[in-house]
């Protein structure tokens, strides 16, 4: 056990160091609170190119956050993420929003992707992954379905992670990148078509909303198949705080709708998101 968990601390360490650049020319007010960000990258990125590995491949060495006046709260285009720089001044706790985006450039893709899965990776990680400390409602499937992205997503492939195969969501990603990813992927994953999967998912959380009297968060979800999580370690190894001086306002949850959203909000309709088959990934303003 200790021998798994000093590989994968060593599989960390030999990872290629990511240089991690900020840009706050548009934005000098962001200087502080893009340092911070700057140290939550290089900690963080290695372990999300290390859970998303893939033979033959390696994720961009660089990535740049970019600060900036502009609508939205944060997109990535290529190895750049762009910040806004009025969101993180009203939501200064939002270190998730740097995981999800920096799951984006790890992500990579070149091909067109449905939306939901390239968000619901993004989320499912940032969620499930990052701050778990969080115990992150899940939306009601009934109202937000997957494809809607996002958390609705991200909930439903860690669903499927803990039921199925503690691999699924590295093996999504890398049918995705490869440009292989078809409604197929799922029945030769878990045997199960799509949406089976989704009925199940749907009947599972009707299921715990009325036994729990509430409704269903993550800390509800099925237990991890097998001892270790992605990368051979527990899962609990991932789950380090942010450093402190990342935690030391209280997390803001006052942006929860009566259906229990938490996070950031979905701005616009995920149609927005779609990533265009001409090959850009994401709209420079998307999330
Ligand atoms: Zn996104």
């Amino acid at each position: 056990m200790v021998g798994w968990s000093l590989l994968a601390g060593a599989a960390i360490l030999l990872a290629p160091k990511v240089v991690v650049e900020v840009d706050v020319s548009a934005s000098p007010s962001s200087a502080v609170w893009a340092e911070k960000a700057k140290a939550l990258a290089e900690e963080w990125y290695p372990k999300l190119a290390e859970m998303l590995k893939q033979p033959g491949w390696t994720p961009p060495a660089k990535v740049t956050l970019r600060f900036e006046p502009m609508d939205g709260v944060a997109g990535t285009a290529g190895d750049v993420i762009h910040i806004s720089e009025a969101w993180i001044r009203d939501h200064p706790d939002d270190w998730g929003m740097v995981i999800h985006e920096l799951v984006h450039v790890v992500q990579s893709y070149r091909r067109p992707v449905p939306g939901w899965i390239t968000e619901g990776i993004a989320d499912g990680i940032r969620y499930a992954k990052f701050e778990p400390q969080k115990d992150s409602a899940l939306h009601d499937p009934e109202r937000s379905p997957y494809t809607d992205g996002y958390w609705s997503a991200g909930a439903f492939l860690i669903f499927m992670e803990r039921s199925y195969d503690r691999r699924l969501i590295t093996k999504l990603n890398e049918a995705a990148r490869r440009g292989r990813y078809s409604p197929d992927f799922w029945v030769r994953a878990t045997g199960k078509s799509l949406e089976a999967l989704w009925d199940e998912y749907k009947r599972w959380h009707r299921q715990t909303a009325s036994e729990k009297g509430r409704q269903p968060r993550l800390s509800d979800l099925p237990r991890q198949r097998g001892k270790r999580g992605w990368w051979g370690v527990k899962d609990s190894n991932l789950r380090r705080r942010p450093p402190t001086d990342l935690q030391s306002v209280p997390i803001d949850r006052s942006g929860n709708s009566p259906a229990g959203r938490i996070g950031y909000p979905i701005l616009r309709p995920m149609q927005a998101h779609r990533p265009k088959a001409s090959g850009r990934r994401f709209s420079r303003r998307a999330r």
